[in-house]
């Protein structure tokens, strides 16, 4: 799987887990890929899954 680059927008952050839109701070990136970043709920869901 590639990522397009080109269709990440850092200004509209959007849930890589659910697909919502939130503000940045509220989106929690992953360690190894900080492109991408998950809400706190799926945050917590994968957490605890
Ligand atoms: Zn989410």
């Amino acid at each position: 799987m590639t990522v397009a680059e080109e269709t990440f927008q850092p200004s509209a952050p959007v849930c890589w887990c659910c697909g919502g839109k939130f503000e940045d701070r509220d989106l929690v990136r992953l360690g190894a890929h900080p492109e991408v970043g998950v809400c706190i709920g799926c945050a917590k869901y994968t957490a605890y899954s």
